[in-house]
């Protein structure tokens, strides 16, 4: 029936084809992200897909960083 559908969330959980969320909705989400992931909340469930944009974007990874330092204090 939605095998397909259900296939495709897979490769999409497990990266194969990799759904990049992109800079746009990254510089989106980075605050939520990082506030989250200081509380130590699920942030990756919150936002999927951003840790793999953080590692495959330097720009981005480096701006989640130096926001990450900030909030930190
Ligand atoms: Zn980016």
């Amino acid at each position: 029936m939605a095998e397909h559908a259900a296939r495709e969330r897979l490769e999409k959980m497990l990266g194969s084809s990799g759904p990049d969320i992109g800079c746009e909705a990254c510089f989106e989400e980075l605050d939520r992200y990082v506030e989250l992931d200081l509380r130590r909340a699920d942030a990756e469930r919150a936002v999927p897909g951003m840790r793999r944009h953080l590692e495959d974007c330097p720009a981005c990874g480096e701006e989640y960083e130096s926001l990450r330092a900030l909030l930190e204090g």
